[in-house]
């Protein structure tokens, strides 16, 4: 999708701290960390919200979630850390390209966070 920032994001048109990079994810930090730990998951195919998900898109989501694993642990998660979807209006989401939050960090979070 051309006018999609993550779009651009995955495809280096616009800068990002990447953290990792394969050929079916991207994680980087988020702009406006909310927590010491907060990087985002995204496929690099265009899929708007999980509401889209389709059963051949179960590879690219399970690696989704081993890499968000992954990193969590390579980025200070040792004790443990939230993980989550937003999705569509009812679930707040603010871009319309599937991602994963992983919120964290040393500390215990708050019962609740913005995300
Ligand atoms: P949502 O509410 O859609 O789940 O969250 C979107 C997230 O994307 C927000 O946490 C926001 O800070 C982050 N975000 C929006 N634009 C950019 C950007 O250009 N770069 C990065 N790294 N994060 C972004
Ligand atoms: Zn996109």
């Amino acid at each position: 999708m051309s006018d999609c920032i993550f779009c651009k994001i995955a495809a280096g048109e616009i800068p990002a701290k990447k953290i990792y990079e394969d050929d079916l994810v991207v994680a980087f930090h988020d702009i406006r960390p909310v927590t010491p730990v907060h990087f985002l998951v995204i496929p690099k195919l265009h899929i708007p919200s999980m509401a889209e998900l389709q059963p051949e898109h179960a590879e690219v989501m399970g690696r989704a979630m081993t890499v968000a694993a992954q990193v969590a642990r390579e980025t200070g998660c040792a004790n443990g850390y939230r993980t989550i979807i937003n999705t569509g209006k009812v679930g707040r989401q603010e871009v319309y390209h599937l991602h994963v939050h992983v919120v964290g960090g040393p500390e215990v979070l708050p019962a609740m966070v913005k995300y």
